[in-house]
């Protein structure tokens, strides 16, 4: 296909912004700091390799997610506690802020809710930026591994993808059957996992993730929050995933309590404004 005369100009128009996001609302990050650092840890929930565990979070905590024994990725399920047809949005969440989250970035839920479900409030990976790839961490631009993608592309039948130990995990917590809970999984967070799309076919593509030991990130939960989490049998995501060959590591997972009154004049926000009459 030979290219139109002013193709070159075409190109040469520069992007717009779809979603300019200085009129999201902003989250007040020196309050759940500050309501962070006076709190008292209220559990914790260690996330075994190539496995998953889900875990609850009142509105108004913090839970925390941490690199354990060594570099590991893990993908993360959001709901809201009392109604799982509200659940983490990762597609409009990518387009309000990017393809991976940061500080003061939100998860978004789905519609017609569209509230923030939660917010990062701390990342000790935050020094790592974008890299000479585009690569960066903790994207909302991959779906999770699955035991389908395997079977599609190499006809395997593989049990410990993030779907499946996300599947799992939502069956056990709420005594659902495997065939009940895997409707409600959904796409992730990509916690530490480092990727881009490559700048000549742009692919999808993953790298060894910068975590360690010690790293982690921290989000306040602005609903009541029922959670799962996996700990990818990609490990650190350097060489493959969906098989056992990775080197994989446990995550741990967090809560903590706020003191009393400190969270004054923060209050849990309300479901979207839209009042789905949707012209009729
Ligand atoms: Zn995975």
């Amino acid at each position: 296909m030979h290219p139109p005369a002013d193709a070159d100009a075409r190109r040469a128009i520069a992007p717009v912004i779809c979603y300019p996001n200085d009129s999201l609302p902003a989250p007040d990050l020196a309050l759940y700091r500050a309501a962070r650092d006076g709190a008292d840890k209220a559990g914790e929930v260690l996330v075994p390799p190539r496995d998953a565990r889900a875990f609850r979070v009142p509105a108004g905590h913090v839970f925390r997610i941490s690199s354990v024994e060594g570099p590991q990725v893990g993908d993360l399920n959001l709901w809201n506690a009392h109604d799982l047809s509200e659940r983490f949005y990762s597609g409009k969440s990518r387009a309000l802020h990017g393809t991976h989250l940061a500080t003061g970035e939100r998860m978004w839920s789905s519609f017609p809710h569209l509230r923030p479900m939660a917010t990062i409030i701390e990342d000790t990976l935050s020094w790592y930026g974008i890299d000479k790839y585009g690569g960066s961490v903790h994207d909302v631009i991959g779906t999770r591994c699955d035991p389908y993608t395997g079977n599609l592309l190499s006809g395997t039948q593989y049990h410990h993808c993030c779907h499946s130990n996300l599947t799992r995990a939502l069956a056990d917590e709420t005594g659902m059957t495997v065939h009940e809970a895997e409707p409600h999984v959904h796409d992730v967070l990509n916690v530490f996992m480092c990727t881009g799309f490559t700048r000549d076919t742009g692919q999808y593509f993953m790298k060894a993730s910068p975590v360690r030991p010690g790293d982690h990130l921290d989000f306040f939960a602005e609903i009541d929050l029922l959670g799962a989490l996996s700990a990818c049998p990609g490990g650190d995501c350097s060489s493959e995933h969906s098989s056992d060959a990775a080197a994989c590591h446990p995550l741990l997972v967090e809560v903590f309590a706020p003191q009393p009154g400190a969270l004054d004049g923060w209050t849990s926000p309300p479901v979207n404004g839209y009042d789905r009459s949707h012209g009729r």
